[in-house]
């Protein structure tokens, strides 16, 4: 049989961007899937010196094959270049931020005896991440929250959408709208005019400070988050952080014409380049991707792998209380898939 090679941009990124990327290229061969990978520099020290933050041949590689693979890219605190992730994502109109939250079988977590399984829907391309700031006059500055009808419609049809296609029952859209009367209003608007195409789906709102609350304490009870951008960003890693920490947290940025799958942690300076950090995060974004390639055995297959290396327990890296480091992890969810 004549098989055709996926291609993906493969953006490995910054601090532990490339460990983790070099260890989910691996998983994948190991599914036996053909991917022509495009492999593209993008970190702080090319963006320092091509004075760009999206250098041409990112997003001529991406243009090509749509579809990208990237590792966090660090983006420097109060100054500097604006963040890249946050260009990409406007670049190529990634307005979807899917991120889903599970435990794995074995994994210990401070919420073991329940079950928790949802997902967030974050609006990706507006919102206070408009980056349009400015000093009006000494020490006083504002930075515009910019909420659309477009983009909020979009957003709460990719979740309703997928609650319904997914089998899922529940959606609840988190807000602040009784002090951002306008902006979180207009937003909320949106989210029921959605919800009432889909009578079958139950529909919530919460405002979100009692979300953060009500994840915390009753984390079982959450199916389908969606949120404007800001509060996704927050709560994607409050809710990692109940099924295990960022380790193990995968997402995916989707638009129309591109996809980009990435993990929801960043560079992690503190552990890059010791062997040490924990590829789970990508790799299961990389199964989101697989499915997206239209390859669900495969995805299927490494995210059975990967929870197999988990409820051995054995292989685990020091994030969810392992002794092992990248590379013993990695080839454990490999050995896992030559089975
Ligand atoms: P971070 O996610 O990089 O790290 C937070 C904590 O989690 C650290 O203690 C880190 O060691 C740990 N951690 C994260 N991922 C891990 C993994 N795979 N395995 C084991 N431990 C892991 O968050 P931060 O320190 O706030 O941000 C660092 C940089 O990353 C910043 O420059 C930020 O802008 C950038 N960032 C990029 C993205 C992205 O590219 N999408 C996302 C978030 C942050």
């Amino acid at each position: 049989m004549f098989i055709v090679a996926h291609p993906v941009t493969l953006i490995p990124g910054d601090g532990i961007g490339p460990e983790v990327a070099d260890a989910t290229v691996l998983a994948l061969e190991a599914t036996g899937i053909e991917i022509e990978w495009d492999r593209v520099e993008l970190n702080a020290e090319l963006i320092g010196r091509a004075g760009q933050v999206l250098p041409p041949h990112v997003l001529e590689s991406l243009e090509s094959t749509r579809t990208g693979l990237k590792g966090p890219v660090a983006t420097p605190i109060a100054g500097g270049f604006p963040s890249v992730n946050v260009a990409l994502r406007k670049k190529l109109d990634l307005y979807a931020n899917v991120r889903p939250v599970r435990g794995l079988p074995g994994l210990k977590t401070r919420f073991d005896d329940v079950k928790i399984d949802m997902i967030i829907f974050r609006e990706n391309t507006e919102d206070l991440y408009s980056g349009l700031e400015h000093e009006v006059v000494k020490d006083v500055v504002t930075s515009l929250k910019v909420i659309t009808r477009t983009a909020s419609l979009r957003i709460a049809h990719q979740a309703f959408r997928y609650a319904k296609t997914n089998g899922r029952h529940k959606v609840a859209a988190v807000h602040k709208a009784n002090i951002m009367k306008l902006a979180d209003g207009l937003f909320l608007r949106c989210c029921r005019e959605v919800a009432e195409l889909y009578p079958e789906i139950e529909y919530k709102e919460l405002i979100v400070d009692n979300a953060a609350m009500q994840l915390v304490v009753r984390p079982e009870t959450f199916d389908i988050l969606l949120l404007p951008n800001l509060y996704g960003d927050i709560v994607s890693d409050l809710a990692a952080g109940l099924v295990g920490g960022l380790g193990v947290a995968p997402g995916a940025n989707i638009g129309e014409r591109h996809a980009v799958f990435e993990a929801v942690h960043g560079s992690a300076p503190d552990i890059a380049g010791k062997g040490l950090a924990n590829p789970t995060a990508l790799m299961l974004s990389a199964a989101m991707m697989l499915i997206h390639l239209k390859e669900p055995k495969a995805a299927e297959r490494l995210t059975a792998a990967i929870e197999a290396v988990y409820a051995g327990r054995e292989h685990l890296t020091g994030d969810v209380g392992g002794t092992a480091g990248t590379a013993e992890f990695t080839s454990a969810v490999v050995a896992h898939l030559r089975r």
